[in-house]
């Protein structure tokens, strides 16, 4: 046994943040015994490049107030304060010098595992950090020709049990544009702070 911390690192847009990376982040740090989760809100993800996303103060807000009442969450703004478009791979060499000697696990649902082959270096991501994946409602990863794509994968994924939760950020934009409501699929005050700024309300 070695005394490292487990950190996770769970990297997205979260625009906004909901209940489904809140439970599939407790979920992935309990079944992988994480000593403590970093949420890291991307910049400009470079596979979102056309589509608007909120200012980086708003999303930011959005997750202190999301994670602020678990001391086993926090949140790094490594990729916001980078210019340019934010890759994994970069992230997690930033990451990996300034947390060592810790085990980094970058945490993901399904649908990010089933892409990962079209990111870049996805070899230098399982290289850097083990790979800590929830399942998403609606994906089916087909592991072995996904090995096949990244070989360094191999024996660096780890599958968390965690109920299938079929919430988007997409889709609650959608919602809060059409007028319908988005109550407890987000935390409390991320509804009043998405209403309060008329985040998401077509203009
Ligand atoms: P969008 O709909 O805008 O693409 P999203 O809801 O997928 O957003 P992201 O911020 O893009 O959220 O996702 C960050 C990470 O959280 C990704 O690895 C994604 O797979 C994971 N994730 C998002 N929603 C869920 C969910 N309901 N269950 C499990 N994992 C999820």
């Amino acid at each position: 046994m070695t005394d490292r911390q487990r950190i996770g690192i769970f990297g997205g847009t979260f625009d906004p943040i909901h209940v489904g990376h809140l439970i599939a982040a407790a979920d992935l740090q309990a079944g992988l015994s994480l000593d403590m989760v970093l949420f890291v809100p991307a910049g400009r993800p470079p596979h979102k490049p056309e589509q608007a996303i909120s200012e980086n103060h708003h999303r930011l807000a959005m997750l202190e107030l999301a994670v602020s009442g678990n001391p086993a969450f926090a949140i790094d703004t490594t990729d916001l304060d980078r210019v340019g478009p934010s890759f994994t791979v970069d992230l997690l060499g930033v990451l990996q010098q300034r947390l060592r000697p810790a085990e980094l696990w970058f945490l993901m649902g399904e649908d990010s595992l089933r892409d990962l082959p079209s990111w870049r270096d996805p070899n230098g991501i399982a290289r850097q950090a083990r790979i800590g994946v929830a399942r998403r409602p609606g994906v089916d990863v087909n592991l072995s020709s996904l090995l096949d794509a990244v070989p360094e994968a191999r024996g660096r994924i780890d599958l968390v049990e965690s109920p299938l939760i079929g919430i988007s950020a997409t889709d609650l934009r959608r919602r809060v544009s059409a007028g319908l409501p988005i109550s407890y699929q987000v935390p409390i005050e991320v509804e009043r702070y998405i209403r309060e700024c008329g985040l998401y309300v077509r203009k």
